[in-house]
């Protein structure tokens, strides 16, 4: 293997920006993984290594990855390990640093991967990895379960991700112009930046700052992704005290991570130049959150090649060249044929007919609407939101057949998104007969792909205002397959009505508690009946998904942002 040969003195020689994040999702076969955040950081470094934007990454190795997903006989979820081995994507970093936790030396070594390019070098990724032979055997699995583990297990995770991460870039040689940090469970990279920073004692006048803030802030770029307060992570500062020992003093710590818990987000935002959510409605929620700081607005996008169908690319290789370097070019998708646009779907179709086949033994019509529907298995998301009444969707099935497919994995200990994932095996019980559906069972990247290009209209009904952006519509968009969606996250500015896609309700809390029924109504009357009665009328509304959604939201677009607005500010 070529990449097998790489070493970090290749990509040493240029000043690089330097992202953190705690998941990545490289490639589909390395469970490095668990939803949006880590596919959104893969689609974020393979943009930057398209356009050439000089990154290295860190994040943990996660050996037995998040987990693999079973369904037992009931329906419930079953979690099986993902064990992978580094060895054979990565190579071996040549260095080891050291940090303390819980009073012993851990020793950090890691691993070299590079996220190949089109433009020659690709960027380098590396994965920490504490599973040495030297650490003590309590410590050697520290970066071994991605979200996995209790509280004092998830500070060490984070110490070796930030701490330990600036300090691996710093023995590699790694000439650094900026941090990134995905989400604030790197935000310890901070405090040893402060601690790199720091003036010498001698300089201080009483009462002064011993570090050197407005350095560090310059440095700094942080992009929040939670709109809940439950989702930052906050640690008691015993916690911290005992466990992570390279902290500088805890009365400065104190000052610019929140008085009585270490609140990692506060962290990162009292030391970051530059913050962002990563939608317009999101950092209006964020701002609102955190007031007084100013929360920029970077919306996501998704990675023009990886997410779309080999049949879509093709069609878009003969009509729309250089569409995947530069997918603005998208906004030309009128020059494709209606008929070989529909003739690529109809393959992209096929491919997932045959997988939901395979998995489930349902056999999908090839006649009807395939409704689709796959994320993280979570309370907000209301996967169960179109099952609500299951006589009126039995009552529009009749009008007008469709067929649904779902896919999506709970976290092992989110007990009511496993409870989600019971009740739609209990739907699809329950409609059996009346409406053809499947749940696929362990969603990945590769899973994603298909669904998002096989479906015909893709599904979303999270409760305002908790979707940051949501990122599968957008992939979805790349395959000329429109969404039907509440209005929250990127859908604020995607939505075109009747153009792009369909919303269900609208943009104010209030809409939450009536979507169900919004939902049925735009099914019933506008979607179901533009597929079947109106065909060209159908894929004006696909070349309006390509044209207006997939020419913008895409990663190349949100790269070049990040490029000139956080990183060369
Ligand atoms: C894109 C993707 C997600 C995120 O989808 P959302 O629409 O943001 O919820 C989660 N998991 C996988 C495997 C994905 O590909």
């Amino acid at each position: 293997m070529a990449r097998a040969a790489k070493k970090t003195e290749e990509f040493t020689h240029m000043p690089r920006v330097a992202y953190f994040s705690m998941e990545i999702a490289l490639e589909n076969d390395i469970p490095t993984y668990s939803g949006g955040l880590g596919v959104l950081a893969g689609d974020t470094l393979r943009a930057a290594a398209d356009i050439g934007v000089p990154m290295v990454a860190v994040t943990l190795v996660s050996r037995a990855g998040y987990f693999r997903q079973e369904i037992d006989s009931q329906g419930r979820q079953v979690e099986r390990p993902d064990d992978w081995d580094p060895a054979r994507y990565a190579t071996r970093l040549h260095a080891a640093v050291a940090l303390t936790l819980e009073g012993r030396e851990v020793w950090i070594g890691g691993w070299l991967y590079v996220l190949s390019s089109r433009a020659d070098g690709g960027i380098p990724v590396l994965l920490l990895d504490t599973d040495v032979p030297v650490n003590d055997p309590r410590d050697r699995d520290i970066t071994h379960y991605l979200y996995g583990g209790d509280e004092t297990y998830r500070i060490k995770q984070e110490a070796v991700l930030g701490a330990g991460g600036i300090a691996m870039l710093q023995a590699l040689g790694f000439n650094l112009m900026g941090y990134h940090m995905n989400e604030g469970h790197s935000a310890f990279l901070t405090l040893a930046l402060l601690r790199r920073f720091a003036y010498p004692a001698e300089d201080l006048r009483p009462g002064e700052s011993p570090y050197d803030l407005p350095r560090v802030r310059e440095l700094c770029t942080f992009t929040t992704h939670t709109p809940v307060d439950a989702g930052h992570d906050k640690f008691d500062y015993d916690l911290v005290q005992r466990i992570h020992g390279d902290l500088p003093d805890l009365n400065a710590v104190r000052l610019l991570a929140g008085e009585d818990r270490l609140n990692m987000t506060r962290l990162a935002l009292n030391l970051s130049e530059y913050v962002n959510g990563v939608a317009k409605r999101h950092a209006e929620v964020s701002r609102r959150m955190f007031p007084g700081y100013a929360v920029h607005a970077v919306t996501n996008g998704v990675h023009s090649s990886t997410w779309t169908s080999l049949a879509v690319a093709a069609v878009y290789d003969q009509y729309v060249p250089g569409w995947c370097h530069e997918p603005e070019l998208l906004s030309r998708a009128d020059r494709i044929p209606d008929g070989e646009l529909w003739e690529a779907h109809q393959e992209a179709r096929q491919a997932l007919a045959d997988k939901v086949r395979e998995l489930t033994g349902v056999a999908l019509d090839a006649n009807r609407p395939i409704l689709g529907f796959a994320r993280r298995m979570t309370a907000y998301k209301r996967a169960d939101l179109l099952f609500s009444d299951p006589a009126r969707l039995r009552a529009i099935a009749r009008e007008h057949p469709f067929q649904i497919v779902l896919a999506g994995k709970a976290h092992p200990k989110d007990e009511s998104g496993k409870r989600l994932i019971e009740s739609l095996h209990a739907h699809i019980r329950e409609l059996a007969g009346a409406i053809p559906m499947a749940f696929l069972p362990d969603y990945d990247m590769a899973l994603a792909v298909l669904m998002v290009s096989g479906s015909d209209v893709w599904l979303n009904t999270p409760l305002r205002p908790l979707e940051a952006s949501g990122t599968s519509g957008m992939k979805a968009a790349f395959n000329g397959v429109p969404q039907l969606s509440v209005l929250d996250g990127w859908w604020v500015e995607g939505c075109l009505e009747g153009v792009t896609g369909w919303a269900v309700g609208d943009d104010t809390p209030a809409a939450n508690s009536n979507d169900a029924i919004s939902l049925y109504d735009k099914l019933e009357k506008v979607v179901l009946p533009l597929w079947y009665a109106d065909r060209a009328g159908w894929i004006a509304v696909m070349k309006g998904a390509i044209s207006k959604n997939a020419a913008y939201f895409n990663s190349h677009r949100m790269m070049r942002r990040y490029a000139t607005e956080a990183y060369l500010r």
